[in-house]
Formats: C-alpha cells, sequence, structure tokens
C-alpha cells in the first residue's frame, strides 16, 4: 500500500513538472490565468507526510511513555515542590538552553518567587546551573559595574572589601570592576566602596540527556 501511494504521487509530480507554463500563457487570458491560480489554491491539498510524522509522533509516545514525563534532565523527577505538569515544564524550558547559555525566564514555570528561587537552588545543588554575578552600581543601584564573575571571584571582592584599605584592595577591585555604570554614567572607585551588591546569574553546565531523542 505504502508502495502504491508513492507510485502515483510521483506520478502525480511528474505530471507537474511536464507542464509549461509558457504554454498556458499562449492559450489564456491573464484573467483566467488569475482565477485559475485562485481555484488551485483553494483546493485543500492533503499533506500525507505531515500526517504520517504526526501518526508515528503518536506511536512513538506509546512505545516510550516516559517521553510524556521528565526525560531531558531526569534529576527534575527529584523536585518535591513543582506539581508533575511543572516538571514537565521545566523539563521542556531547559531544552531551549545550550551548555554555556545563561537561563532566564523561570517565571514562566510559576509566577511564585519564592519557587522560583527553589528552583535556581535545586537547579545549583544538583550541578545543572552554575552560579555568576555581576557587580551592582552602588550609585544607582541598577547597572552593572562588573564583567561576569566567579562565585570565588565575588567571593574575593566581597573579602577584601570588608578588610583594611590597602593598595592590593584597590588594585584587586580594579581587576575586577568597570569605573563608570553603563545605566547612570557616573563613576565609582574603588577606595569609595564600602559595600557592594551583586545580580546572580545561572549558567547551564549540564547535556541534557539525549538518549531518548532518535527512537
Ligand atoms: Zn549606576
Amino acid at each position: 500500500m505504502l508502495e502504491q501511494i508513492l507510485e502515483k504521487q510521483q506520478e502525480f509530480n511528474q505530471y507537474l513538472d511536464s507542464i509549461d507554463l509558457s504554454v498556458l500563457k499562449e492559450q489564456y487570458t491573464r484573467s483566467e490565468l488569475d482565477n485559475f491560480s485562485n481555484q488551485l489554491y483553494s483546493l485543500k491539498t492533503r499533506s500525507l507526510a505531515f500526517e504520517v510524522k504526526r501518526l508515528t509522533d503518536e506511536m512513538k509516545k506509546e512505545e516510550y511513555p516516559e517521553l510524556l514525563g521528565v526525560h531531558h534532565f531526569p534529576v527534575l523527577r527529584q523536585i518535591d515542590f513543582l506539581t508533575e505538569e511543572q516538571k514537565i515544564e521545566l523539563d521542556k524550558f531547559l531544552v531551549s538552553y545550550r551548555k554555556g547559555n545563561y537561563v532566564s525566564g523561570l517565571w514562566r514555570i510559576t509566577k511564585k518567587h519564592g519557587t522560583v528561587k527553589e528552583i535556581e537552588k535545586f537547579l545549583l545543588d544538583k550541578g545543572v546551573v552554575e552560579e555568576r554575578h555581576y557587580a551592582i552600581c552602588p550609585k544607582c543601584d541598577q547597572g552593572y559595574i562588573s564583567s561576569l564573575l566567579t562565585p570565588e571571584q565575588k567571593q574575593g571582592i566581597e573579602k577584601i572589601i570588608t578588610e583594611n584599605e590597602s593598595e592590593e584592595r584597590y588594585e584587586y577591585l580594579d581587576t575586577f570592576l568597570d569605573h563608570v555604570c553603563m545605566e547612570c554614567d557616573r563613576s565609582t572607585v574603588p577606595e569609595e566602596i564600602e559595600t557592594l551588591n551583586f545580580k546572580t546569574v545561572y549558567k547551564m553546565v549540564q547535556e541534557r540527556d539525549t538518549s531518548l531523542d532518535n527512537v
């Protein structure tokens, strides 16, 4: 049966290929051809390739019910503070981030700020993501005055800020901090910094499980 369908489709394709547009141009008026074009557009052509693909997708899910649940990041099954649907959403959501990308927009999974924080902590604890930090401008509390910092660099900065003022301190801070804020254009020199706030972002560091990709 499949062979027969293919054969008929090929036959029809050959017939289409044989149609010479220049002959149509000679034999018909523009309005006749316009009308013909509209008629062709209004014919509903069944897309068997699309329908069959959808069918095999359904068959695959019957064969591998795991595909309906969390399967890209199996570790998410351990979460006990989200519903099953939310875990599946999260699993799908994280697929769009490759290793090295920064994950943002977890509010799509839940609008609850506390739960977003819990998800971030879970992903961090399980080694799915790593933390990176920006130092926030003390002048406007909005812009960033550093490049992306590792947790160790952030700790180093926090430590040195609390220590006695010294040449070393300025040199160290100078390595990581930009003087001018992109948001407010004001400059902050290391000598003035008493405290710094940081904004945390999350970098994807785990590859997803691909074992069910090609089943
Ligand atoms: Zn600023």
